[in-house]
């Protein structure tokens, strides 16, 4: 028995391996359609699909399903490849649906010649008036009885470009009155004058889903076809196809899990991509996209993002997971890795007016030893510089404090964190009346932050000295949908979209070690939450997560 998690997945794969029903190898597939970025969704498949082949010392193969012609490109594979890369997950190999058109086609011809699948020459509409509708039989198709030598001979020209588009389809030769509806002669293959990213122009004609997917398993040896809840009404049709071909292997079974969704987001491929198409958001990679690249460029972790899919297992009822879960594994994981260093986002000067200045009438520069994350000692300690023109949070200030505010106002003494108590004697205010400095004072004694006689103060607040500071661009970001299931009020989730999912903050002043973290690094701003270094802008920052745990709040409601 493997170590590791149990779930209905797992306890079938153990029983096969058990009984040796595949000589006791596993091997699992990936199959995306290479017509969008990977998102949230497609993490869960993954780690299901990776997880229970690695628990069973087993391999997974990544597989294009690129049988549509129409809606794939490329940069969708090479971004797929890329993105699993990331995530820490190794295929075994890379394979198209589209390398084994071949093989499929031969198949097909297999099931003519045995007067199991026909060619049809019903339009589409009346195609499917004809299936009939759960409950109520459909009827059979004219053309259900042509002989295998005429099938044969119009699924050859099919093949050859003789016939227009929408013309003709090969459909499996069922059952009509089948109580499954997918089981009711479905289509094999489309006629598509269509140039394909892989095959070219070679083929004329283009398999289905449900003719594809179990027919490339095999292929490939899959063993176990795991996949989400919409495909249970399909597996007959998976297992009639493999039924009737000639396999020299025991064919593969599909297993159904649930699929995942998070609140306040969306997991549809084609409703991703209308939010980039309507300039929504900047691209597929947008900070705020569910997207594996829009959540990597956040700096959202690829081990906390596997971690919380393994949390969530496998289940067979779909649901939303509050995506504030999400979240609290993102900070669990970055409070262990992440530096932390200060920065200011609303900069409102702070001048001590009793500083000292050196022989040459310069201010004195001091610099604090401070340490780096204290959650790893290893990380060690940096130098802070220090002097008496610094920047402060603006809302660290208030010139006339409302109730229960304990930051810096005038005559209030406060903590400057590592540095020194300063007291606020006054303000300088421009033409409009906007406080635009602090006046204040400090206590020499209070060098390093430490009360030098045991009084207290109520707040210790982040600071950052004005002539050592660097400028940023900060980007802070809201939930992208304000309904926690969007669209579900009217069909369509652009209806929620929140319109200030985005703040961006111009003006930040950054403690100078700050202008040397590498692209895509998450640091702690102390105070203010984790920040991803953009990975290819200059001096640009996306806060991927606040520093307070939401997702404990929620589970005591
Ligand atoms: P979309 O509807 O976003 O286009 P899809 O299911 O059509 O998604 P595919 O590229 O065909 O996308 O999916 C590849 C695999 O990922 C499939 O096995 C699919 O079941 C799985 N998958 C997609 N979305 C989810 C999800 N939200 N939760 C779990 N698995 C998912
Ligand atoms: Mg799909
Ligand atoms: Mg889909």
């Amino acid at each position: 028995t493997p170590p590791g998690p149990s779930d209905f997945i797992r306890d079938i794969v153990r029983a096969d391996t058990a009984q040796g029903t595949y000589g006791g190898r596993v091997q699992t597939r990936f199959p995306p359609e290479p017509n969008g970025y990977l998102h949230i969704g497609h993490l869960k498949a993954i780690t299901v699909d990776f997880g229970v082949a690695d628990d069973f010392g087993g391999t997974t193969v990544l597989r294009l399903d690129d049988t549509n012609p129409d809606a794939e490109e490329a940069e969708y594979v090479d971004s797929i490849v890329s993105d699993i890369e990331w995530l820490g997950f190794h295929p075994a190999s890379v394979c198209h649906a589209s390398d084994y058109f071949e093989q499929l086609y031969a198949w097909a011809e297999h099931l003519v010649e045995r007067g199991l699948a026909y060619v049809d020459d019903q339009d589409g509409e009346t195609m499917s008036a004809n299936r009939g509708s759960f409950g109520v039989p459909g009827t059979d198709s004219p053309f259900r009885d042509r002989t295998p030598e005429e099938n044969l001979d119009l699924l050859r020209r099919m093949r050859a470009g003789e016939f227009a588009e929408g013309s003709r389809v090969l459909r499996a030769r069922i059952d009509m009155a089948h109580e499954n509806m997918q089981m009711r002669d479905p289509v094999m293959y489309r006629i598509r004058h269509a140039h394909h990213h892989n095959t070219g122009d070679a083929w004329k004609i283009y398999p289905t889903y449900d003719w594809a997917h179990g027919q490339s398993d095999a292929i490939e040896g899959t063993t176990h076809s795991l996949c989400t809840l919409e495909f249970e009404s399909h597996r007959p049709l998976y297992d009639w196809f493999l039924s009737h071909l000639p396999l020299t292997a025991t064919a593969p079974k599909q297993r159904e899990f649930a699929r995942l969704e998070l609140t306040h987001t969306i997991t549809s491929k084609r409703r991703l991509r209308k939010l980039v198409e309507e300039g929504v958001v900047d691209g597929w990679d947008d900070p705020r996209m569910p997207t594996l690249r829009g959540l990597r460029r956040r700096g959202y972790p690829a081990s906390a993002l596997v971690a919380f899919c393994d949390a969530v297992g496998i289940t067979k009822t779909n649901s939303r997971k509050a995506i504030e879960e999400l979240e609290s594994y993102v900070r669990r994981d970055l409070n262990k890795t992440a530096q932390r260093r200060m920065a200011v986002l609303n900069p409102l000067k702070l001048v001590l007016t009793n500083w000292p200045t050196d022989a040459d009438g310069n201010p004195v520069v001091e610099h604090f030893e401070v340490t780096n994350n204290p959650e790893n000692p290893e990380d060690g300690t940096r130098q802070v510089a220090f002097t008496g023109e610094l920047w402060i949070e603006a809302d660290d200030f208030a010139e006339v404090p409302p109730p229960k505010f304990f930051r810096l106002s005038p005559g209030r003494e406060v903590r400057l964190r590592g540095a020194y108590f300063v007291t606020a004697t006054d303000v300088v205010k421009d033409a409009s009346g906007a406080v635009v400095q602090v006046n204040a004072t400090y206590d020499p004694a209070s060098q390093g932050g430490n009360s030098p006689d045991g009084r207290k103060v109520k707040s210790t607040m982040h600071w950052v000295s004005a002539p050592h500071a660097v400028g940023a661009t900060v980007n802070l970001y809201d939930r992208l949908f304000t309904a926690e299931n969007p669209g579900a009020a009217t069909g369509e989730p652009l209806d929620d979209l929140n319109a200030a999912s985005r703040e961006v903050l111009t003006d930040a002043k950054l403690e100078a070690a700050l202008a040397d973290v590498s692209p895509g690094e998450v640091v702690q701003f102390e105070r203010l939450g984790y920040f991803a270094v953009d990975p290819d802008l200059p001096a640009t920052f996306h806060r991927t997560v606040g520093l307070r745990d939401e997702w404990a709040a929620i589970q005591k409601r």
